[in-house]
């Protein structure tokens, strides 16, 4: 039997790609999207700050910048719709002495530029009223009220959730092998057999310039930059109220300290050029700067307060800018290079993916009514308590609580599993379950119950975030007791 022929693939389940395909869902397009990892999010949008930034942070000059402000617009809707975690905190560029104060003035400018609404400068003492935690040797701020916190695998999950529900294919565990072309039609070898259509998206983010050799697509070259992350413990919650920025060099943002939308504090990153895309280990001298640096603009943060720790690794192309449009490669798009502000602009850049779809002849209708919202999550902490025992009475699993720090129900893993969490991660980052103080030592052997009777599988099929990441193997005959 011939096999199907899709109209668009989209290789990588990525923040950007999981955005392109929602965007695609509008239509009525055939379309699949491929991602290696057990689940969509997995790679380096789940490993960021989870900002969106306010639009003056990139110039207007580059293809980032003007997608940073243009995505950043598009999140509102967007949550609207999906209903992740979002909220437009505002954020604060502080210049600690006189020498900084040309930085706040550019960033002034390309707020200028791209039309970015509210930016201002704020004095000494508006900066200590408003954030009294703040180091007292800040001289004055950039303030910007665009800027928000998010959820990024929320938002992942989210746009891949919708676009599924719109009839895109998503397909997970399924790494891309080769791609050949017939002169039409694109093959796709995949580790779960080949996958054909007529036009491809390179969205695979550290592996990308790997993928477009593959297709014949061109030579690049793909640096890594990691960036490792610290969260603090949830006391210190409300330390700052605004994502708090220092002045920023030409290749980083600095470290920031940042109100994440679940309410901890959140510290970082670094970013340090390495030679190996896997390196996603934190270190000891990362840690030292970066709780240093935090010092500098929040000094009540202490390194006792770290309760975890992760890396994220971005993708830079040489020249610093996103790498997006057609190839040397018939019908083979690179999205690539999508380093920070990628997060921000992910709704801008499928806007702008589809555009290019359309310009290489592909049928676009998007005409049909607006995508109808995704049924809300039911996050029972969060919720008041006449409403908690409304739920406890409709559904006892409500009454059962499996993460006793972040107190999250049997209900809500459940509820995770039914929605696409096949993973221990999968099941944290939907639902918060092993994120709070004991990061896990309560709440790992209930989930990963759950997870084998829901899914219906033995407990030794259970991973941590797929692949071979068991939590327990079969015992063997031979193995010591
Ligand atoms: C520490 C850090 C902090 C950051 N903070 C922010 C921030 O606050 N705000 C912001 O806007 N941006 C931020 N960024 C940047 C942002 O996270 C990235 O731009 C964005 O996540 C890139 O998304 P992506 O989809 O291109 O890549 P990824 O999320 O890496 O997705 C690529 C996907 O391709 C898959 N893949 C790879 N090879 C194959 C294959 N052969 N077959 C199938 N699938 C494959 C991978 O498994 C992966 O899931 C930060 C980045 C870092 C590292």
């Amino acid at each position: 039997m011939a096999q199907r022929v899709h109209d668009v693939a989209i290789i990588g389940g990525g923040v950007v790609g999981c955005a392109i395909a929602h965007e695609l869902g509008r239509s009525r397009l055939r379309t699949v999207l491929l991602e290696q990892a057990a689940e969509v999010g997995f790679g380096t949008s789940k490993a960021n700050s989870g900002i969106i930034h306010g639009g003056h942070q990139a110039a207007p000059t580059t293809l980032k910048g003007r997608l940073e402000w243009q995505g950043n617009q598009l999140w509102d809707a967007l949550c609207a719709e999906l209903g992740f975690g979002f909220a437009r905190v505002g954020a604060l560029t502080v210049a600690l002495d006189e020498a900084d104060l040309p930085a706040l003035e550019t960033l002034e400018h390309h707020a200028a530029a791209k039309g970015v609404p509210g930016v201002e400068r704020w004095s000494r003492a508006r900066l200590r009223h408003a954030e009294p935690n703040l180091t007292k040797q800040a001289i004055a701020a950039v303030y910007a009220p665009t800027t928000a916190v998010i959820n990024p695998y929320e938002a992942c999950f989210g746009l891949a959730e919708s676009a599924a529900r719109n009839g895109v294919e998503i397909r997970t565990g399924c790494a891309v092998t080769a791609l050949s072309h017939d002169g039409e039609v694109w093959t796709i070898a995949t580790c779960t057999g080949p996958v054909r259509a007529r036009f491809v998206l390179n969205a695979t983010g550290t592996a990308a310039a790997r993928i477009a050799a593959m297709a014949g697509a061109g030579e690049y070259r793909l640096r890594y930059r990691k960036g490792e992350e610290y969260l603090l413990d949830k006391r210190l919650q409300g330390l700052v109220q605004h994502v708090i920025y220092p002045c920023p060099s030409p290749t980083s943002k600095g470290t920031l300290v940042i109100p994440t939308y679940d309410g901890t504090i959140m510290i970082g990153p670094t970013a340090d050029e390495v030679l190996d895309a896997d390196d996603l280990a934190t270190t000891a001298s990362g840690a030292e700067r970066v709780i240093a640096a935090a010092q500098r603009l929040v000094p009540g943060i202490s390194e006792r307060d770290v309760i975890a720790e992760f890396a994220g690794m971005r993708a830079i192309v040489d020249g610093e800018d996103f790498r997006i449009g057609p190839t040397e490669a018939p019908g083979f798009f690179d999205v690539a290079g999508i380093q920070s502000p990628g997060l921000t602009a992910a709704p801008a850049i499928a806007l702008m993916v589809a555009d290019l779809l359309r310009e290489a002849g592909l049928d676009l209708d998007d005409s049909g009514p607006p995508l109808p919202p995704l049924p809300p999550f039911v996050h029972f902490a969060g919720a008041p308590i006449a409403r908690q025992q409304e739920l406890a009475a409709a559904d006892p699993r409500y009454g059962h609580i499996v993460c006793r720090c972040e107190v999250v129900t049997e209900a809500e893993v459940c509820q995770a599993i039914a929605r696409g969490a096949g993973t221990l991660d999968g099941i944290k980052f939907r639902t918060r379950a092993g994120m709070g103080r004991c990061q896990g030592g309560f709440c790992t052997s209930r989930c990963m119950a759950l997870l084998a009777s829901e899914l219906d599988v033995p407990l030794t099929a259970v991973t941590k975030r797929g692949g071979d990441s068991w939590l327990v193997v079969e015992r063997d005959e031979g193995m010591q007791p």
